[in-house]
């Protein structure tokens, strides 16, 4: 049992045999969840001229109490068309082009406008008052979004002001998921004996759309060698990356593995000392991963997580795994002897509770779970107070 491997060396092992997938242009609008392939640079600056940060006049720097004439407006999209001479002032908008030689703003508040077309400003201004430079916010040329960066709105709305329509990001990881289990039923259909819901099939996708990837096909199959066979060089047929749930331990009715070699998939690691997730198994044909996760369902999230995640992050170029953070146990756990132990905590500040019940088959405790703390084998338990590290969720 000790020689099982440990989390981090499996994770190692896949993230080893990771190939970048090809870059693809996206347009903007598509591009949330995606992964920058390439550094975006601005192509001008932003913002691309001066402008006005308020409502007022245009203006040279000037004293207190000046009487100006109004030569003009100048409008967010459309710019004053004469150029201001000394003793004038040009009516702007927030947004709007700085006329030509026009030194300050002075806000709408703080003027009088005459009846005789002349506006009272009643502060001094100085040079740059209320204007806003252009490419303060991005020179033009200089990056505006880094690679590896995963595009949120923020992101694409930084691209998108630094004149740029699509973003050559990395394809998405095309992943087939396999459900094995005599007992799977569709959602929505109702249960015979002995039959449950396949809730693996949904949850997976649900995750694998998270981190990026498309789901390409979805297959329940029964337990038999054949069928497992068959739907394994199926599945194989058009994907990057094969997750399959179930049948992967060392059940009279577990036809996974076998499957998988069938196919010609090699196998780099079977089992890892981790609770849930002992079976998981791992190979690779071709550039293609394979992940044969447990059937239970917080084994199957767990391990998803743990292995599957970052590997469809790191195809995508993206940083593969968070950082470990450090939290306080709240209350005492058990320790495993021979695995080390995922629990699924919510978190307070550094303060970590288990999420109830930690059986591999209570999916609810995955619910409320803000993160994963790693309990490491040992004996006895681990004390309230303890300190553990933790993987947000
Ligand atoms: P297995 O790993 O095939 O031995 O399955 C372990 C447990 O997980 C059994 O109780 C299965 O019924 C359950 N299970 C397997 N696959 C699924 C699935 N797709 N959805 C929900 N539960 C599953
Ligand atoms: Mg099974």
């Amino acid at each position: 049992m000790t020689d099982l491997l440990s989390v981090d060396a499996a994770r190692d092992a896949i993230l080893a045999r990771v190939r970048p997938l090809g870059t693809e242009d996206v347009p903007l609008d598509e591009a949330l969840g995606r992964v920058a392939a390439r550094d975006v640079i601005a192509a001008h600056d932003v913002p691309p001229f001066p402008n006005s940060a308020m409502d007022g006049f245009a203006v040279f720097a000037g004293p207190a109490d000046r009487r100006l004439r109004i030569v003009g407006e100048s409008r967010a999209g459309t710019p004053a068309e004469v150029p201001l001479g000394p003793d004038e002032a040009i009516r702007i908008s927030t947004g709007a082009a700085m006329p030509e030689r026009a030194e300050a703003v002075v806000m709408v508040e703080r003027t009088t406008t005459n009846d005789d077309g002349t506006v009272t400003v009643h502060v001094a201004s100085e040079s740059g008052d209320n204007v806003r430079g252009a490419g303060e916010d991005l020179r033009g040329g200089t990056v505006a979004v880094a690679a590896g960066t995963v595009l949120g709105p923020a992101a694409v709305g930084v691209a998108a002001t630094a004149g740029t329509a699509s973003v050559p990001c990395a394809r998405r990881p095309r992943v087939a998921l396999l459900a094995t289990g005599d007992e799977l039923v569709p959602v929505g259909q109702p249960l015979p004996p002995g039959g449950i819901h396949d809730s693996n099939a949904v949850a997976l996708a649900g995750y694998i759309a998270r981190a990026g990837g498309t789901v390409v096909s979805r297959t329940r199959v029964a337990d038999t060698a054949d069928a497992t066979r068959a739907a394994v060089e199926s599945a194989l047929s058009d994907a990057d990356v094969l997750i399959s749930t179930g049948g992967v331990s060392v059940g009279e009715h577990d036809h996974v593995k076998d499957a998988f070699l069938a196919a010609g998939v090699e196998e780099v690691f079977w089992r890892v000392a981790l609770r849930p997730g002992k079976p998981t198994w791992f190979g690779t044909r071709g550039d293609q991963l394979v992940l044969g996760l447990p059937g239970n369902p917080v084994s199957a999230m767990v391990t998803f997580l743990l292995f599957a995640r970052p590997a469809l992050l790191a195809l995508q170029g993206a940083p593969a795994i968070l950082p470990r953070e450090r939290a306080v146990l709240t209350v005492a756990v058990q320790r495993n002897a021979q695995r080390d132990e995922m629990i699924r905590v919510t978190l307070d500040g550094d303060r970590a509770t288990p999420t109830g019940s930690q059986g591999s088959h209570v999916l609810t405790s995955m619910l409320a779970a803000d993160a994963l703390a790693l309990v490491p084998r040992g004996a006895g338990e681990l004390p309230a107070g303890a300190q553990v590290s933790v993987e947000r969720l």
